[in-house]
Protein backbone atom coordinates (compact mmCIF):
# COMPACT_ATOMS: atom_id res chain seq x y z
CA UNK A 1 0.00 0.00 0.00
CA UNK A 2 1.09 3.93 -0.48
CA UNK A 3 0.57 5.75 1.90
CA UNK A 4 -0.58 9.79 1.38
CA UNK A 5 1.91 10.42 4.17
CA UNK A 6 4.38 8.92 6.14
CA UNK A 7 5.29 10.06 9.59
CA UNK A 8 8.41 9.23 10.99
CA UNK A 9 8.46 9.93 14.80
CA UNK A 10 5.89 8.95 16.83
CA UNK A 11 6.14 11.94 19.83
CA UNK A 12 4.67 15.25 20.44
CA UNK A 13 5.62 16.80 16.86
CA UNK A 14 4.98 13.25 15.04
CA UNK A 15 1.44 12.96 16.76
CA UNK A 16 0.41 16.59 16.20
CA UNK A 17 0.91 16.38 12.27
CA UNK A 18 -0.43 13.01 11.83
CA UNK A 19 -3.71 14.41 13.38
CA UNK A 20 -4.05 17.12 11.04
CA UNK A 21 -3.65 14.60 7.80
CA UNK A 22 -5.82 12.36 9.14
CA UNK A 23 -8.42 14.77 9.97
CA UNK A 24 -7.94 15.98 6.33
CA UNK A 25 -9.26 12.19 5.80
CA UNK A 26 -5.79 11.22 4.12
CA UNK A 27 -3.86 8.17 4.75
CA UNK A 28 -1.05 8.60 7.19
CA UNK A 29 1.47 5.54 8.49
CA UNK A 30 3.25 6.67 11.87
CA UNK A 31 6.33 4.95 12.34
CA UNK A 32 7.98 4.87 16.15
CA UNK A 33 10.51 3.70 17.77
CA UNK A 34 9.10 5.01 21.13
CA UNK A 35 11.98 6.72 22.67
CA UNK A 36 11.27 10.61 23.01
CA UNK A 37 13.62 13.20 24.48
CA UNK A 38 12.30 13.38 27.36
CA UNK A 39 11.46 9.58 28.16
CA UNK A 40 13.87 10.45 31.20
CA UNK A 41 11.78 12.76 33.13
CA UNK A 42 9.10 11.76 35.89
CA UNK A 43 7.00 14.56 34.57
CA UNK A 44 6.42 17.22 32.06
CA UNK A 45 5.85 20.32 32.57
CA UNK A 46 4.18 23.73 31.29
CA UNK A 47 2.30 21.69 28.57
CA UNK A 48 -1.17 23.16 27.87
CA UNK A 49 -3.83 20.79 29.96
CA UNK A 50 -0.88 18.68 30.86
CA UNK A 51 1.15 19.89 33.23
CA UNK A 52 3.00 17.38 35.74
CA UNK A 53 1.84 14.13 33.42
CA UNK A 54 4.38 11.74 32.71
CA UNK A 55 5.39 12.30 28.75
CA UNK A 56 4.52 7.84 28.18
CA UNK A 57 1.08 8.67 29.11
CA UNK A 58 0.79 12.24 27.12
CA UNK A 59 2.24 9.88 24.04
CA UNK A 60 -0.30 7.15 24.69
CA UNK A 61 -3.61 9.38 25.27
CA UNK A 62 -2.61 11.65 22.07
CA UNK A 63 -1.71 8.10 20.20
CA UNK A 64 -5.11 6.51 21.05
CA UNK A 65 -7.02 9.87 20.15
CA UNK A 66 -5.33 9.49 16.73
CA UNK A 67 -5.91 5.91 16.08
CA UNK A 68 -9.47 6.51 16.49
CA UNK A 69 -9.26 7.51 12.75
CA UNK A 70 -9.87 5.09 10.27
CA UNK A 71 -7.44 6.19 8.07
CA UNK A 72 -4.17 5.88 10.49
CA UNK A 73 -1.69 3.23 10.34
CA UNK A 74 0.04 2.60 12.97
CA UNK A 75 4.35 0.89 13.12
CA UNK A 76 6.34 0.55 16.36
CA UNK A 77 9.38 0.28 14.48
CA UNK A 78 12.60 1.81 13.48
CA UNK A 79 13.16 3.60 9.53
CA UNK A 80 16.21 2.63 9.07
CA UNK A 81 16.62 4.48 5.43
CA UNK A 82 14.70 6.63 3.28
CA UNK A 83 14.88 7.53 -0.32
CA UNK A 84 13.11 9.13 -2.68
CA UNK A 85 11.42 7.41 -5.60
CA UNK A 86 9.63 8.54 -9.22
CA UNK A 87 9.91 12.48 -9.96
CA UNK A 88 10.51 13.15 -6.09
CA UNK A 89 14.00 11.43 -6.62
CA UNK A 90 14.47 12.86 -10.48
CA UNK A 91 13.67 16.36 -8.76
CA UNK A 92 15.92 15.46 -6.28
CA UNK A 93 18.65 14.93 -8.41
CA UNK A 94 18.06 17.93 -10.66
CA UNK A 95 18.73 20.00 -7.62
CA UNK A 96 22.13 18.35 -7.13
CA UNK A 97 21.04 16.68 -4.01
CA UNK A 98 21.82 12.87 -4.99
CA UNK A 99 21.50 10.34 -7.32
CA UNK A 100 19.28 8.01 -5.97
CA UNK A 101 17.38 5.47 -8.36
CA UNK A 102 13.86 6.44 -9.86
CA UNK A 103 11.24 4.29 -9.93
CA UNK A 104 7.28 4.71 -11.72
CA UNK A 105 5.84 6.34 -9.06
CA UNK A 106 6.88 9.68 -7.17
CA UNK A 107 7.08 9.58 -3.91
CA UNK A 108 9.11 8.14 -0.82
CA UNK A 109 10.88 4.71 -0.01
CA UNK A 110 10.97 3.63 4.06
CA UNK A 111 12.43 0.81 5.43
CA UNK A 112 12.22 -0.12 8.83
CA UNK A 113 14.03 -2.38 11.16
CA UNK A 114 11.06 -5.08 10.31
CA UNK A 115 12.11 -5.38 7.56
CA UNK A 116 9.32 -4.05 5.66
CA UNK A 117 9.46 -1.01 2.93
CA UNK A 118 6.72 1.66 2.95
CA UNK A 119 6.12 3.58 0.40
CA UNK A 120 4.45 7.15 0.64
CA UNK A 121 3.91 10.20 -1.45
CA UNK A 122 5.38 12.50 1.13
CA UNK A 123 7.04 12.48 3.90
CA UNK A 124 7.49 14.30 7.37
CA UNK A 125 10.56 13.73 9.71
CA UNK A 126 9.30 14.39 13.62
CA UNK A 127 12.32 12.23 14.65
CA UNK A 128 13.55 14.60 17.87
CA UNK A 129 17.13 14.63 19.16
CA UNK A 130 19.35 12.89 21.16
CA UNK A 131 21.17 14.73 23.92
CA UNK A 132 24.89 14.66 24.44
CA UNK A 133 25.97 15.41 28.04
CA UNK A 134 29.60 16.74 29.09
CA UNK A 135 31.59 13.84 30.33
CA UNK A 136 31.63 14.63 33.93
CA UNK A 137 30.91 11.39 35.82
CA UNK A 138 27.61 11.47 37.51
CA UNK A 139 25.32 13.49 35.09
CA UNK A 140 23.90 10.84 33.07
CA UNK A 141 21.95 8.89 36.23
CA UNK A 142 20.67 12.36 36.68
CA UNK A 143 18.84 13.59 33.50
CA UNK A 144 16.06 14.53 33.87
CA UNK A 145 15.94 14.81 37.26
CA UNK A 146 18.63 16.75 39.24
CA UNK A 147 20.45 17.12 35.93
CA UNK A 148 18.42 19.58 33.73
CA UNK A 149 18.19 21.32 30.78
CA UNK A 150 15.84 23.91 31.10
CA UNK A 151 14.33 26.22 33.61
CA UNK A 152 10.76 26.68 32.43
CA UNK A 153 10.20 22.97 31.91
CA UNK A 154 12.25 21.76 35.71
CA UNK A 155 12.92 24.75 37.26
CA UNK A 156 9.86 25.19 39.63
CA UNK A 157 9.81 21.69 41.22
CA UNK A 158 13.86 21.98 42.37
CA UNK A 159 11.77 24.11 44.98
CA UNK A 160 13.31 27.33 45.62
CA UNK A 161 16.91 25.18 46.93
CA UNK A 162 20.76 25.62 45.75
CA UNK A 163 21.27 25.15 42.13
CA UNK A 164 24.12 25.29 39.80
CA UNK A 165 24.33 26.33 36.12
CA UNK A 166 27.85 24.23 34.48
CA UNK A 167 28.95 26.15 32.18
CA UNK A 168 29.72 25.70 28.39
CA UNK A 169 29.86 28.91 26.35
CA UNK A 170 29.64 32.61 27.15
CA UNK A 171 25.85 32.30 27.11
CA UNK A 172 26.10 30.43 29.85
CA UNK A 173 26.44 33.40 31.96
CA UNK A 174 23.11 34.74 30.59
CA UNK A 175 21.25 31.78 31.48
CA UNK A 176 22.98 31.42 35.04
CA UNK A 177 21.33 34.73 35.30
CA UNK A 178 17.92 33.73 34.32
CA UNK A 179 18.08 31.06 35.99
CA UNK A 180 19.12 33.01 39.53
CA UNK A 181 15.19 33.28 39.45
CA UNK A 182 14.44 29.90 40.62
CA UNK A 183 16.90 30.00 43.60
CA UNK A 184 20.27 30.95 44.73
CA UNK A 185 22.68 29.82 41.76
CA UNK A 186 25.95 29.17 41.65
CA UNK A 187 28.29 29.05 37.93
CA UNK A 188 30.33 26.76 37.63
CA UNK A 189 33.08 27.75 35.17
CA UNK A 190 34.66 24.09 35.24
CA UNK A 191 38.03 25.68 34.13
CA UNK A 192 36.92 27.95 31.91
CA UNK A 193 37.95 31.40 31.42
CA UNK A 194 36.59 33.69 33.64
CA UNK A 195 33.21 36.01 31.80
CA UNK A 196 34.13 39.55 30.57
CA UNK A 197 34.07 41.86 33.53
CA UNK A 198 31.02 43.55 32.30
CA UNK A 199 28.82 40.07 32.48
CA UNK A 200 30.50 39.66 36.38
CA UNK A 201 29.18 42.64 37.26
CA UNK A 202 25.82 41.99 35.65
CA UNK A 203 25.91 38.04 37.62
CA UNK A 204 27.08 40.18 40.71
CA UNK A 205 23.93 42.02 40.82
CA UNK A 206 21.86 38.99 40.72
CA UNK A 207 23.79 37.45 43.37
CA UNK A 208 25.16 34.87 41.32
CA UNK A 209 28.03 33.01 43.01
CA UNK A 210 30.86 31.94 40.77
CA UNK A 211 33.29 28.86 41.03
CA UNK A 212 36.59 28.91 38.88
CA UNK A 213 37.43 25.17 39.89
CA UNK A 214 37.12 22.01 37.37
CA UNK A 215 34.41 20.02 38.25
CA UNK A 216 35.20 16.29 38.98
CA UNK A 217 31.66 14.86 39.64
CA UNK A 218 28.18 14.57 41.54
CA UNK A 219 27.71 13.79 45.05
CA UNK A 220 24.20 11.93 46.52
CA UNK A 221 22.08 8.70 45.86
CA UNK A 222 21.59 9.48 42.42
CA UNK A 223 19.15 10.36 40.85
CA UNK A 224 19.16 13.08 44.26
CA UNK A 225 21.85 15.45 44.15
CA UNK A 226 23.51 16.99 46.71
CA UNK A 227 26.74 18.55 45.62
CA UNK A 228 29.57 19.02 43.18
CA UNK A 229 32.84 17.92 43.69
CA UNK A 230 35.34 20.46 42.48
CA UNK A 231 39.10 19.56 41.88
CA UNK A 232 40.59 21.57 44.80
CA UNK A 233 38.37 18.88 47.20
CA UNK A 234 35.76 20.94 48.15
CA UNK A 235 31.73 20.08 47.27
CA UNK A 236 29.04 23.07 46.71
CA UNK A 237 26.02 21.57 48.38
CA UNK A 238 23.31 22.17 45.39
CA UNK A 239 20.13 20.38 44.92
CA UNK A 240 19.92 20.74 41.06
CA UNK A 241 22.30 21.00 38.31
CA UNK A 242 20.85 22.73 34.88
CA UNK A 243 23.73 21.56 32.10
CA UNK A 244 23.50 22.81 28.46
CA UNK A 245 23.83 19.85 26.37
CA UNK A 246 25.26 19.17 22.78
CA UNK A 247 22.12 17.98 20.75
CA UNK A 248 22.35 15.34 17.44
CA UNK A 249 20.07 14.36 15.20
CA UNK A 250 18.15 11.25 16.96
CA UNK A 251 17.79 9.59 13.48
CA UNK A 252 20.03 9.87 9.64
CA UNK A 253 17.32 9.88 7.91
CA UNK A 254 17.16 13.88 7.22
CA UNK A 255 20.99 13.25 5.62
CA UNK A 256 20.20 10.23 3.43
CA UNK A 257 17.28 11.96 1.77
CA UNK A 258 19.93 14.95 1.32
CA UNK A 259 18.32 17.67 3.13
CA UNK A 260 20.30 21.03 4.72
CA UNK A 261 21.27 21.67 8.02
CA UNK A 262 21.72 24.75 9.84
CA UNK A 263 23.69 24.95 12.83
CA UNK A 264 21.59 25.86 15.91
CA UNK A 265 21.59 27.18 19.16
CA UNK A 266 23.14 23.41 20.62
CA UNK A 267 23.58 21.50 17.50
CA UNK A 268 22.22 20.77 13.79
CA UNK A 269 18.71 21.42 12.88
CA UNK A 270 17.26 20.32 9.88
CA UNK A 271 16.54 23.68 7.44
CA UNK A 272 12.57 24.32 6.91
CA UNK A 273 10.62 26.75 5.36
CA UNK A 274 7.69 28.75 6.46
CA UNK A 275 5.56 25.94 5.68
CA UNK A 276 7.90 23.25 7.52
CA UNK A 277 8.81 21.63 4.22
CA UNK A 278 12.95 20.93 4.24
CA UNK A 279 15.21 21.55 0.55
CA UNK A 280 13.84 18.14 -0.51
CA UNK A 281 10.93 18.66 -2.69
CA UNK A 282 7.64 16.90 -0.40
CA UNK A 283 9.76 16.45 2.51
CA UNK A 284 8.67 18.17 5.89
CA UNK A 285 10.59 18.08 9.30
CA UNK A 286 9.02 19.28 12.55
CA UNK A 287 9.59 19.77 16.22
CA UNK A 288 12.93 19.78 18.21
CA UNK A 289 14.90 17.95 15.39
CA UNK A 290 13.73 21.31 12.78
CA UNK A 291 13.66 24.47 15.49
CA UNK A 292 15.52 26.38 17.75
CA UNK A 293 13.07 26.17 20.80
CA UNK A 294 13.18 22.91 22.40
CA UNK A 295 9.54 22.78 24.47
CA UNK A 296 6.85 20.06 24.14
CA UNK A 297 4.44 23.00 23.28
CA UNK A 298 6.27 24.67 20.67
CA UNK A 299 6.76 21.10 18.97
CA UNK A 300 3.46 20.32 19.27
CA UNK A 301 2.38 23.90 17.38
CA UNK A 302 5.31 23.16 15.09
CA UNK A 303 3.81 19.58 14.46
CA UNK A 304 0.20 20.98 13.24
CA UNK A 305 1.60 23.55 11.05
CA UNK A 306 3.88 20.58 9.32
CA UNK A 307 0.87 18.36 9.07
CA UNK A 308 -1.63 21.40 7.42
CA UNK A 309 1.00 22.51 5.12
CA UNK A 310 1.74 18.72 3.66
CA UNK A 311 -1.98 18.34 3.46
CA UNK A 312 -1.75 21.56 1.20
CA UNK A 313 1.01 20.51 -0.90
CA UNK A 314 -0.66 16.93 -1.46
CA UNK A 315 -3.93 18.98 -2.75
CA UNK A 316 -1.64 21.90 -4.57
CA UNK A 317 2.07 20.24 -5.42
CA UNK A 318 4.75 21.92 -3.92
C1 LIG B 1 15.04 15.44 30.09
C2 LIG B 1 14.08 16.32 29.34
C3 LIG B 1 12.95 16.79 29.96
C4 LIG B 1 12.06 17.62 29.27
N1 LIG B 1 10.98 18.13 29.93
C5 LIG B 1 10.14 18.95 29.28
C6 LIG B 1 9.03 19.54 29.98
O1 LIG B 1 8.83 19.31 31.16
N2 LIG B 1 8.22 20.37 29.27
C7 LIG B 1 8.43 20.66 27.94
O2 LIG B 1 7.65 21.42 27.35
N3 LIG B 1 9.48 20.12 27.27
C8 LIG B 1 10.33 19.28 27.91
N4 LIG B 1 11.40 18.75 27.24
C9 LIG B 1 11.53 19.02 25.80
C10 LIG B 1 10.62 18.03 25.03
O3 LIG B 1 10.96 16.71 25.41
C11 LIG B 1 10.81 18.17 23.54
O4 LIG B 1 10.65 19.52 23.15
C12 LIG B 1 9.79 17.31 22.78
O5 LIG B 1 9.85 15.97 23.22
C13 LIG B 1 10.06 17.37 21.29
O6 LIG B 1 9.12 16.58 20.63
P1 LIG B 1 9.48 15.88 19.24
O7 LIG B 1 8.24 15.18 18.85
O8 LIG B 1 10.10 16.85 18.32
O9 LIG B 1 10.65 14.83 19.57
P2 LIG B 1 10.66 13.62 20.59
O10 LIG B 1 9.70 13.82 21.68
O11 LIG B 1 12.09 13.41 20.98
O12 LIG B 1 10.16 12.37 19.73
C14 LIG B 1 10.86 11.89 18.63
C15 LIG B 1 10.29 10.49 18.34
O13 LIG B 1 10.83 10.02 17.10
C16 LIG B 1 11.20 8.68 17.27
N5 LIG B 1 12.24 8.36 16.28
C17 LIG B 1 13.47 8.91 16.12
N6 LIG B 1 14.12 8.35 15.07
C18 LIG B 1 13.26 7.41 14.58
C19 LIG B 1 13.35 6.49 13.51
N7 LIG B 1 14.44 6.42 12.71
N8 LIG B 1 12.31 5.65 13.29
C20 LIG B 1 11.19 5.70 14.06
N9 LIG B 1 11.05 6.57 15.09
C21 LIG B 1 12.07 7.41 15.35
C22 LIG B 1 11.71 8.59 18.70
O14 LIG B 1 11.73 7.25 19.17
C23 LIG B 1 10.66 9.47 19.41
O15 LIG B 1 9.54 8.72 19.82
C24 LIG B 1 12.31 17.95 27.92
C25 LIG B 1 13.46 17.46 27.28
C26 LIG B 1 14.36 16.68 27.98
C27 LIG B 1 15.60 16.19 27.30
Amino acid sequence: MRFDALVIGGSVAGLSAAMQIARARRSVCMVDACAPRNRFAAASHGFFGQDCTRPQDMVALARSQLMAYPSVTFKAASALHARAIGKAALSRRASGAGTDAAGTEEGFAVELDSGETLLAQKLLLATGLRDELPAIPGLSERWGATVLHCPYCHGYEVGGAPAGTLYAAPTSVHHAMLVGDWGPMTLFLNGHEAPEPQALAQRAARGIAVEPARVLGLEGDAPALSGVRLDDGRCVPIKALFVPPRTHMASPLAEQLGCAFDEGMSGPMIRVDATQQTTVPGVFAAGDAAMPGHNAALAAANGVMAGVCLHKALVFGT
